[in-house]
């Protein structure tokens, strides 16, 4: 069975590394890669007599394709060994101490993109090499050629080979797949097969315009001119290369894991996909005495972050209707670990969703978590069908009041028209008794099921009601006069909050939270914004003619100016203070931005500074008084130092934007 096994798991890496590396096109996620290497690591360790020097778990993976040049590597392109967790990275920690003593180790972020060798002669770039097998690699020198953050002339006489990731900006991604989406081509699964796709262009014109971009972070024979890791990425720095700014160099594992902590905070918000960090030992010479294995350097170690996507299998399909009477399809699924979280649950979207991307009950699916963001099924992986497998038939009816099911034209959600189905009403009294809109305690969406099945919540201004109804709460299952008071308390309580809370609270199609607070900031009461022209409305910023036009709506309604009314005689307030953000240290200070910004583009980080009151120019002199640098920054920055301007790196900045930002939230 286990030796049958390997065979199986052999071929079915081989084949997904093919799809993977070589038509950039994966059709499962890393995770199930990983876990399938994992398991066929394990085997081949329990049974010796299998081994095979051509099992893909001995050798470097990738491919050469047969397009392009083949070039042999002077020295192989390794791998990277993986820790998953803090408890591996001390284990690598002991196993390099214990062989060379106390060192530095070097953290960098682990650039999703695909590892690339270039090669200068004489001063000029001459060659860029893939991975490929590791061993053999392909030439796609004009296509790197095409980056224009690479030097192509460098300031040394010496050979000297470089390595490094060619990746793809989040941007460019976005660009990229929304012009194939128009086209009607296939779009790439991820910025990393993107990058691979677009540097493996025959026409280097294609790659040219797909918007790629490198962080070098490896030097070859590097002790020919560094005795430090570190240092030679200095030099790289020196002779023009871009290297990762956020890489740091720490005395212990202790401190690595806080900085990856650290960056795991910041990653949604990098211009860029990193897929973990790589800790490498920072002394060239212990470098030397650990040395590699076949596959992967001893001296270095990725890190990698939880995974995002990984594969479970649909248990069930079934509905749940929303406040607005939408229908959402869910998968229920068999349970699996995604981003650190145990999930059961994922959206389906809706009915297109499911037929067009042909997703049956019984499949193996690829769910996806990122962030806070709620699990949602990707697609199926039609190839482990059994023939086992269901179709979904969308239902007709509601599945809680039984009224038909009705979809708009243009419209891909199905809704419940019933405005009395149950659902609704219970959806809509939580929606507005949780935490973000009026935050009553004890509210949840069982008790408003309970009250609202004994006939005393049926609509949000009950809620109000309750306290006149003691004897009948008291009456039902789990509800002492504890938990009572508590509730009448909290329900109280709610009455003094601000009207972003109740606004939002009131469950108005297109009103998030956000646009709550932009409303009442500019409204300041509910009267003003009831009598507000749409005009006036999409004046404000971030509001759209979307939601102006169901702002609209909404207050026109009867029943909606019959609830209101009621909220306010039941004594809720139905204003909020007038904003006064805080005076930040960029108000009134004239600022200047030098150098390439990693967080933000040039006028996202102008515009947010300006929303601060501060003055972007574009030149330093003495009227400067701040100026603000990315990766190399040259000449502005040094005037600045010579006039002793006060300086800020972009990662300062970043963090002080964020400081504000919490601050804006807590005045809120
Ligand atoms: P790896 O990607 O896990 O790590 C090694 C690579 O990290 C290096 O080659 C280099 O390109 C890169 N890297 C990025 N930043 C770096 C830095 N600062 N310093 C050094 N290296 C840096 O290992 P791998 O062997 O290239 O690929 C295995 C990965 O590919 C796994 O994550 C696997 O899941 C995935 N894979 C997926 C499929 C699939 O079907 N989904 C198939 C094959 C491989």
């Amino acid at each position: 069975m286990s030796v049958q096994r390997i065979q199986e798991l052999r071929i079915l890496l081989e084949r997904y590394s093919r799809e993977y590396y070589l038509n950039d096109a994966p059709s499962v996620p890393d995770s199930e890669y990983d876990a399938l290497m994992n398991e066929l690591r394990q085997l081949e360790q329990e049974h010796p007599e299998c081994y095979d020097p051509n099992s893909v778990t001995e050798r470097v993976n990738g491919f050469v394709s047969d397009s392009f040049q083949k070039i042999t590597h002077k020295r192989p392109m390794l791998s990277l060994g993986n820790a998953y967790s803090y408890e591996d990275l001390k284990a690598f920690e002991k196993r390099v101490v214990d062989e060379v003593g106390t060192v530095n180790f070097e953290v960098e972020l682990k650039i999703d993109g695909l590892a690339m060798s270039i090669t200068y002669r004489d001063g000029r770039f001459v060659q860029a090499v893939t991975r490929g097998d590791g061993i053999v690699g392909e030439d796609v020198s004009n296509n790197v050629r095409t980056i224009r953050s690479l030097p192509l002339h460098i300031d040394l006489q010496e050979e000297i080979e470089i390595r490094g990731e060619v990746y793809m900006p989040k941007k460019s991604f976005e660009r990229l797949n929304e012009e194939r989406r128009m086209a009607q081509e296939e779009e790439f699964a991820n910025p990393r097969n993107a990058a691979a796709g677009s540097i493996r262009q025959l026409d280097s014109a294609v790659a040219a315009k797909r918007g790629l971009d490198g962080f070098w972070y490896h030097v070859c024979d590097a002790k020919k001119w560094a005795s430090t890791h570190s240092e030679s990425l200095a030099m790289l720095d020196r002779l023009g290369f871009v290297t990762n700014p956020l890489r740091r160099v720490f005395t212990n594992m202790d401190d690595v894991w806080n900085y990856i902590l650290t960056i795991t905070k910041q990653r949604p918000d990098l211009p860029y996909e990193i897929d973990g960090m790589v800790i490498k030992v920072d002394s060239l010479d212990a470098q030397e005495q650990l040395g590699n294995t076949i596959r992967v350097p001893k001296w270095a170690i990725a890190y990698k972050f939880p995974a995002e996507e990984v594969v479970s299998e649909i248990e069930d399909i079934f509905v749940t209707v929303g406040r607005t009477g939408k229908i959402t399809p869910n998968a229920k699924l068999k349970p699996v670990r995604i981003a650190g979280t145990s999930v059961s649950y994922a959206q389906l979207h809706n009915e297109d969703m499911i037929r067009n991307k042909d997703i049956r009950i019984g499949d193996a699916v690829v769910v996806r978590k990122a962030g806070d963001i709620i699990p949602e099924v990707v697609r199926s992986l039609k190839e482990r069908r059994n023939g086992q497998q269901v179709p979904y038939e969308f239902p007709k009816f509601c599945p809680v009041c039984n009224a038909p099911l009705y979809r708009f034209d243009q419209e891909a959600d199905h809704y419940c028209m019933n405005t009395e189905c149950g659902a609704r009403i219970v959806e809509s009294i939580v929606h507005f008794a949780s935490r973000d809109a009026m935050n009553i305690d004890g509210l949840g969406s069982k008790k408003v099921e309970q009250l609202h099945d004994a006939g005393l919540l049926n609509k949000v201004e009950d809620i109000y009601d309750l306290k006149y109804e003691t004897e009948k709460m008291l009456a039902l299952d789990k509800m002492g006069q504890v938990s009572v008071d508590k509730l009448i308390q909290a329900i109280e309580k709610s009455k003094e909050n601000p009207l972003e809370k109740l606004l939002y609270g009131l469950g108005i199609r297109h009103v998030g939270e956000k646009a709550a607070k932009l409303l009442a900031q500019h409204f300041v009461s509910m009267d003003s914004l009831r009598n507000a022209s749409k005009e006036m409305l999409v004046n404000i910023k971030d509001i759209g003619e979307t939601t102006a036009e169901a702002l609209i709506a909404f207050f026109a309604e009867e029943e909606n100016q019959q609830m209101l009314l009621s909220l306010k005689n039941h004594g809720l307030r139905m204003d909020t203070d007038p904003v006064e953000v805080k005076e930040s240290l960029f108000t009134n200070k004239k600022v200047v931005l030098t150098g390439s910004l990693q967080y933000f583009t040039r006028s996202e980080a102008t515009e947010l500074l300006e929303s601060l009151g501060a003055k972007v120019s574009g030149s330093v002199s003495k009227q400067t008084d701040l100026v603000i640098y990315g990766e190399a920054a040259g000449s502005k920055l040094a005037k600045a130092q010579q006039l002793n301007i006060a300086t800020m790196s972009e990662q300062e900045l970043y963090e002080r934007l964020q400081e504000i930002e919490q601050e804006n939230k807590e005045v809120l």
